[in-house]
């Protein structure tokens, strides 16, 4: 049978089962049952066939190479590799290949690098059996506020649990890394780069305006007003420091009045500057208070993508900080689910979007002609595509 041709919705129905048996069992305290269940998952030929493919395919890092080298399985291979990750064969195993040390630039740093591993496909696909059937036992007893490295969930979600926390009472707040959060912003740096208040104070205005307004934009899912408005207080500060350092004898109201203007009762860090024709217009620091919340279903504290609650999880994917504005309109008309194999999309499946009549056969590039797929699926649908596209133009159509 062809790797492609494989029943693969069934058996991920399948393979979703059993882990939502481990994970009430684990809720339950039932370990003994727990384990049996892990070791029946494991066993299964769908766990070890959907991990082999999650690895081979679906992955992001498919294009990387392992040490042995390995880029992409041949189709008759994966059927061995499934074969071989049974856990009968693991104590016979060879000692796992030692993994390849690969340096990646870091993003933004191109002189920085860090260090990253990449076990050979074989072990790859082993981790990912393990996980498939490990995830659901830690899931089922997670402390509900716990947010790092599990599927699901957000740093949104972890904002929005502090939010509800400390809201009806005082509280004492241990900052433990916002500190980095501020020095990525870096508001000092990018002001100390900058000299003279009318040239220089635009190009610091054009700096930090699209930087406020990218991190408000990411942050205005949870109710964020009053962080916002510290944010705000932070950086009118700092903008007023800049000012008096860079100026050390004159008074603080000569600072002000000729660096900040008054703009909606509020003091801005800017100036006014005359348009094309002529027009005298503001030009200021944006404040993060301009950013408005916008509603964020939080995740319920106990929730988890086992207990198999998919409509929630559908309702919350389409609102998750990376996936895209047009994938979230596709995703609420397709009231997520996948059109080739009809299952609800799951946080950490790789959606891809589609042209349902493909441009080269007519198709059109707006959002009428567009589904948002799995990955898997869309790679199915496009050899299809391609079969399509060179019947039709072996007959002589020809589209414009
Ligand atoms: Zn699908």
């Amino acid at each position: 049978m062809a790797w492609n041709k494989l029943p693969w919705r069934k058996l991920e129905q399948h393979c979703f089962r059993i882990p939502k048996r481990i994970y009430r069992a684990k809720q339950r305290g039932k370990t003994r049952k727990v384990e049996k269940l892990q070791k029946l998952l494991m066993k299964s030929e769908a766990a070890r066939l959907l991990a082999v493919r999650r690895v081979t395919q679906g992955n992001q890092g498919k294009k990387t190479a392992g040490v042995d080298g390995v880029k992409s399985v041949p189709p008759q291979e994966l059927f061995a590799l499934a074969q071989y990750i049974h856990p009968k064969n693991w104590k016979h195993s060879k000692r796992p290949l030692p993994v390849r040390r690969v340096w990646i630039p870091k993003p933004g740093k191109p002189n920085e690098r860090r260090p990253l591993g990449i076990p050979v496909m074989m072990e790859r696909s082993k981790q990912a059996l393990v996980k498939l059937a490990l995830e659901p036992a830690w899931e089922a007893v997670f402390e509900p506020n716990s947010y790092g490295f599990r599927p699901g969930r957000s740093c949104h979600d972890a904002i929005g649990a502090i939010f509800l926390a400390i809201k009806s009472k005082p509280k004492f707040v241990f900052d433990a890394d916002i500190k980095g959060c501020f020095d990525n912003i870096s508001h000092n740096a990018l002001l100390e780069k900058l000299h003279a208040f009318p040239h220089l104070s635009r190009l610091m205005i054009r700096d930090l305006n699209p930087i406020i307004r990218g991190w408000c934009l990411y942050h205005r899912w949870v109710i964020c007003t009053e962080a916002f408005n510290t944010c705000d207080h932070i950086t009118f500060l700092q903008l007023k420091r800049w000012g008096t350092t860079r100026h050390p004898k004159k008074s603080k109201q000569w600072v002000r009045e000729k660096y900040f203007i008054r703009i909606e009762e509020r003091n801005r860090f800017g100036t006014y500057f005359n348009d094309e024709e002529g027009n005298r217009k503001p030009m200021y620091v944006v404040s993060h208070g301009d950013t408005h919340h916008q509603d964020y279903a939080l995740v319920k504290g106990t929730s988890s993508p086992y207990d198999g609650d998919l409509l929630y999880r559908v309702k919350r994917l389409k609102q998750h900080p990376l996936v895209n504005n047009e994938k979230a309109k596709l995703l609420q008309m397709q009231k997520g689910q996948c059109p080739r194999c009809g299952l609800y999309f799951r946080d950490g499946d790789l959606l891809e979007i589609d042209h349902i009549v493909p441009i080269a056969l007519g198709g059109k590039d707006n959002r009428g002609n567009k589904w948002v797929y799995h990955r898997h699926c869309h790679n199915e649908k496009t050899a299809e595509d391609l079969v399509n596209i060179v019947k039709q133009k072996a007959v002589g159509i020809h589209h414009k």
